[in-house]
């Protein structure tokens, strides 16, 4: 005998109830959720810069029998195809078995995160002791960086061309490297700066060496002494700096978090955990209706500018050299393009509840997260997809059981952010935004669900049906 009240079943009816993937979920279904995390942080400890994530999904692509685009061929239902932009993004396709003028599925995360990047001419000696200046790159938290091992990642082009493959600080037994902070007991001063202030752009400089060449005459010993073991380990000199891209990161490996093991610590999950998500839901998906574009972007973190990044033509061009053999042009199938924009949004920490609106913040273990804007100071610079596509969107997720939410980045007024999204509706094509909640966001140890991460990729497997 059912004995709900008349009120209860009303509010069954007509309320929207949000649900904790925890409670929630079967056993099952959340073993799964673990079981394909665990393929993600081994993707994620060798993919941390956009030119690691872009090597790690070649192989992954490859294994899946992708192949790289012939521009001149045309491709049928079923084929698979992959082109490279410079080493740092990447797009791929599933050729579908309706015609492309009707449009393709499009999935678009990035693969570039906050990190400190070597100045032109970094290598310096102070005080006898060898260090690097840096420039910061994208939205960091400057106080965040100081005290924590740093692994150097990047590639140096030497004179004539060549060029050199750098990985130091991630292997067992390798080095790392360091910024230093003040003790406590010497910060009386530095401790009246605002947080914002605390440490500044121009103290960001990495430690990298202490021990002088054995040379009465010359001087910069300590620098000299670090020349010499680039030179003999990299064949470089100091002006091949000027023909790099060096980048430090967190030396962290990707861990369980909790004594549940519910979550993942790791430093760039913003955004390589849509990348593998949409990766892996791509490649699982053989034979699709509408063609699946896959793109893997540069540069989102400093705004899209940049051949690499969104805002330049290649993901478009790349669509345009499928479409092409077809007699389509890439505008008309833009035109008819569904696309997720796949990136992270905010998490709700109860830390620092007062920066969110509860009713409208993502939370962990609920889900994939549907942002339907982002932007700042009334929706400034967003995409805000429209009704009809955000209806399009839940249908689709609701028919497969993927557990999604809604969210909005904070407070109205409190901050704001902005996404691909945008430089994906330039060409007409209908899009949101829809990733995972992070904690600690663009911090150099950010935490993740296991569930939304999981959700995330059912979510993309959903839309590519
Ligand atoms: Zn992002």
């Amino acid at each position: 005998m059912d004995n709900k009240t008349q009120g209860q079943l009303l509010e069954e009816q007509l309320l929207m109830k949000k649900q904790n993937g925890a409670e929630i979920l079967s056993d099952e279904e959340i073993a799964k959720a673990d079981a394909f995390c665990e393929g993600y942080k081994k993707f994620l400890k060798y993919a941390k810069t956009e030119r690691g994530a872009v090597t790690e999904t070649v192989k992954i692509l490859k294994q899946h029998g992708y192949e790289e685009l012939d521009p001149d061929k045309k491709y049928e239902a079923g084929d698979k195809v992959y082109q490279i932009n410079r080493g740092k993004a990447i797009c791929f396709a599933t050729i579908g078995t309706r015609p492309i003028k009707e449009g393709v599925r499009m999935v678009a995360s990035h693969i570039d995160s906050p990190r400190l990047d070597l100045k032109p001419n970094p290598l310096y000696e102070e005080a006898e002791m060898a260090l690097f200046k840096t420039h910061y790159y994208g939205g960091i938290r400057k106080y965040q960086w100081t005290a924590i091992p740093l692994a150097l990642h990047g590639i140096v082009v030497k004179k004539g061309g060549e060029v050199v493959d750098v990985s130091i600080g991630e292997e067992p037994g390798e080095p790392i490297f360091v910024i230093t902070d003040l003790l406590p007991h010497l910060s009386q001063n530095q401790n009246q700066r605002t947080l914002a202030d605390g440490i500044r752009g121009e103290e960001l400089n990495i430690l990298i060496g202490s021990r002088a060449f054995k040379d009465d005459k010359a001087s910069s010993k300590v620098k000299l002494a670090i020349a010499k073991i680039l030179f003999d380990k990299y064949g470089m000199v100091e002006s091949d700096f000027q023909a790099a891209d060096l980048q430090y990161v967190p030396a962290f490996e990707p861990a369980d978090v909790g004594f549940d093991r519910s979550m993942i610590g790791a430093y760039g999950h913003d955004d390589k955990v849509c990348a593998y998500t949409s990766l892996m839901a791509a490649v699982e998906a053989p034979n699709p209706e509408y063609t699946h574009v896959t793109v893997l972007a540069d540069k989102e973190e400093v705004g899209s500018p940049g051949a690499t990044g969104m805002g330049s033509s290649y993901f478009v061009n790349f669509v345009s050299d499928l479409a092409k053999p077809y007699g389509v042009d890439g505008y008309t199938v833009m035109s008819n393009t569904k696309c997720l924009s796949a990136d992270v949004n905010a998490a709700f920490d109860p830390t620092f509840a007062d920066v969110y609106e509860r009713n409208n913040s993502c939370y962990i273990n609920y889900g994939a997260v549907v942002t339907k804007y982002t932007g700042a100071r009334g929706k400034n610079g967003c995409n805000d997809s429209t009704a009809e596509f955000m209806g399009f969107v839940r249908d689709c997720f609701d028919a497969e059981g993927v557990l999604w939410q809604t969210g909005e980045l904070g407070k109205v007024d409190q901050g704001g952010g902005g996404t691909v999204a945008v430089e994906v509706s330039k060409h007409n094509a209908d899009v949101v935004d829809i990733g995972v909640p992070v904690l600690s966001m663009h911090a150099p140890f950010e935490v993740v669900s296991k569930i939304d991460t999981y959700m995330t990729y059912r979510a993309f497997k959903a839309f590519l049906k």
